[in-house]
């Protein structure tokens, strides 16, 4: 399991998911990465890090965070693009 971010973060990216995250699995993280943050329209979740402790998902404004087996159905290509962000 997971967690996952969807279409509403595109834009919003305020990455104050990234600065509760105990285990510092959403990136880039504006902190370590100024450019790449600049760069990208949303953040992502590592799914190899994430432990599933559902702490983002409240403070996300939009409501863009999701546990992967709850992600809406128009949404569910994002389980693979948060995954794809840390292949490369
Ligand atoms: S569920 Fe917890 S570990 Fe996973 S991304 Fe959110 S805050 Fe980080
Ligand atoms: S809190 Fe929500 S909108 Fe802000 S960066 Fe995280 S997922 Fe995107």
């Amino acid at each position: 399991m997971t967690y996952v971010i969807c279409e509403p973060c595109i834009d919003v990216k305020d990455h104050i998911c990234a600065e509760v995250c105990p285990v510092e699995c959403i990136h880039p993280m504006r902190h370590v990465d100024p450019n790449e943050y600049e760069e990208v329209e949303q953040l992502y979740i590592d799914p190899e890090e994430c432990i599933d402790c559902h702490v983002c998902v409240p403070e996300c404004p939009v409501e863009a965070i999701y546990v992967d087996d709850e992600v809406p159905e128009e949404w569910e290509h994002f389980i693979q693009i948060n995954a794809d962000y840390f292949q490369e």
